[in-house]
């Protein structure tokens, strides 16, 4: 995603009210914020003043446009100065882009010697914003409230995070998804409804036979295949000597990203089950994709393998790093217990502690040649899990707060790249919530996106999302799922 092709739309709302001389210096001053604002470190895009607002004609007109215009990847409106909503409505209602609204005021303080009732005229913004936040709760719309000052590095934050998820909806709304093969044989929580996920996130989730791709890497040259190893070998330690494994994953990357760039591919999915006329199945090059931008999830899961690609987007250079993983083992001893991420062999290396290591091993499950793949240990730090799953009828994400620890031992004979984590508030409570709203087992972990982040992107798309925190309980957290049943059912 090139964010400096993306930007946001600035409306300040007003009215004819006030005369010519306050409608000009509001315009004035929401060019000045607009730039200063795109200039802040903490805002990805740029945010681009539309003009003051002064009719229902002009609003819906400037919504009209934003709706179709490929850059703008979401509207921004806050109210200089009184803006009656009516006038809003229809250009709410036409709509189809992520909105924000940002509370702010021009002036940071109150100038008690020189406040007069010119100066209460032209500086409204507190009872503005409060009416148009009435209409947006009167047309229940799926809106970004933000209050603050301007300038001050919190609501910055807030709407440069804003503006992520909201650069993730539109990656969503584009997204294609090659699927090599189906699911795994009899797994439940990777199923669901994808003419669903197409309405609700823009998914395009279809299937292509492997040998589509084996017949791809017959084409791959011998002399590809030698380019790709000289950029392996820069990257990453060469530890083993079975040369053979390696370059054939080396094929297999070069084979699927000529593929998904013919296709428009952004992520995919394959499954150990189904590698029909495949020697190995892909590891390092799968890896090799996911560093690459390229969403990825094994065993046919689609669902985890688009909502790793998203993220991956909206992240675009944050530097973190955003992985699939799956949950593979506890480690219960009182008082230190953690879970083990890892798969079989398809974790990121963008989250690697350190320069990833190649090596060959078998993979003691499936009937293929022993796979090479990128060995290395997830870094420390604060980061989320999440995962989406099909109740039927609806898309649920589930988000966790974990801490990434450094691995308190060494584990020199396990031959996959893994990833040591702590959930909130701590293992058992975390296992318990998670298992509660029915999170499966694959998950994308990410030290990027924040669960913020991630719930502005579930409400942009109208799902039901549920983070749990340090301060969920079994109990609250019941009583949640409850009322979300209740709530979808009557939403329908
Ligand atoms: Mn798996």
């Amino acid at each position: 995603m090139d964010f400096s092709n993306l930007e946001f739309w600035f409306l300040v709302g007003s009215q004819d009210l006030y005369g010519s001389e306050v409608l000009e210096t509001v315009t004035r001053r929401g060019a000045e914020m607009a730039e200063r604002i795109s200039a802040s470190e903490h805002i990805p895009c740029r945010l681009v003043f539309k003009g003051t607002m002064r009719s229902a004609d002009e609003i819906a007109r400037v919504i009209k446009d934003a709706n179709y215009s490929d850059s703008c990847c979401g509207v921004v409106a806050w109210c200089h100065t009184f803006s009656p909503s009516k006038m809003w409505i229809e250009g709410l209602r036409l709509l189809q882009k992520p909105y924000c609204h940002f509370a702010t005021q021009y002036n940071r303080r109150i100038p008690y010697d020189e406040i007069d009732m010119d100066f209460m005229n032209l500086n409204q913004a507190a009872h503005g914003d409060r009416e148009h936040g009435f209409i947006g709760a009167r047309l229940r719309l799926g809106r970004k409230v933000i209050a603050g000052y301007w300038q001050d590095e919190a609501p910055l934050r807030e709407l440069g995070a804003w503006m992520r998820a909201a650069v993730g909806y539109k990656a969503s709304r584009e997204l294609r998804v090659m699927r090599f093969g189906d699911n795994m044989r009899e797994v439940a929580v990777t199923e669901g409804d994808k003419v669903e996920a197409q309405i609700k996130f823009g998914w395009q989730v279809n299937t292509w036979p492997v040998g589509y791709l084996v017949e791809e890497l017959g084409k791959v040259s011998e002399a590809d295949v030698d380019g790709k190893m000289a950029q392996y070998r820069e990257k990453y330690e060469l530890a083993s000597d079975n040369l053979d494994a390696v370059r054939y994953q080396a094929r297999l990357e070069i084979a699927m990203r000529r593929i998904f760039a013919r296709e428009g591919i952004g992520a995919f999915s394959n499954t150990f089950q189904d590698l029909y006329g495949m020697r190995q199945l892909p590891g390092l090059a799968t890896q090799e994709l996911m560093a690459g931008g390229y969403g990825f999830a094994a065993e046919g899961d689609w669902k985890t393998a688009a909502l790793a690609a998203v993220v991956k987007q909206m992240t675009c250079g944050m530097g973190g790093g955003t992985t699939f993983i799956e949950d593979y083992t506890y480690n219960m001893e009182e008082g230190n217990e953690y879970s083990l991420g890892a798969h079989m062999l398809e974790v990121c290396p963008s989250i690697a502690d350190g320069r990833p290591k190649i090596a060959v091993h078998p993979l003691s499950i499936g009937d293929r040649e022993p796979p090479a793949r990128l060995i290395f240990e997830g870094k420390a730090g604060d980061a989320i899990v999440m995962t989406l799953i099909d109740l039927g009828g609806r898309f649920r994400l589930i988000i966790q707060d974990i801490v990434c620890i450094k691995p308190p031992h060494a584990m020199p004979k396990l031959p996959v790249a893994r990833v040591t984590w702590k959930p909130l508030p701590d293992l058992a409570t975390g296992v318990k919530l998670w298992i509660m709203a029915g999170g499966g087992h694959h998950s994308v972990l990410t030290y990027d996106a924040t669960a913020e982040m991630m719930k502005d992107w579930a409400r942009m798309h109208d799902i039901e999302v549920v983070h749990l925190t340090k301060d969920t309980t079994a109990e609250t957290l019941e009583q949640q799922l409850f009322l979300n049943d209740l709530a979808w059912k009557l939403k329908g």
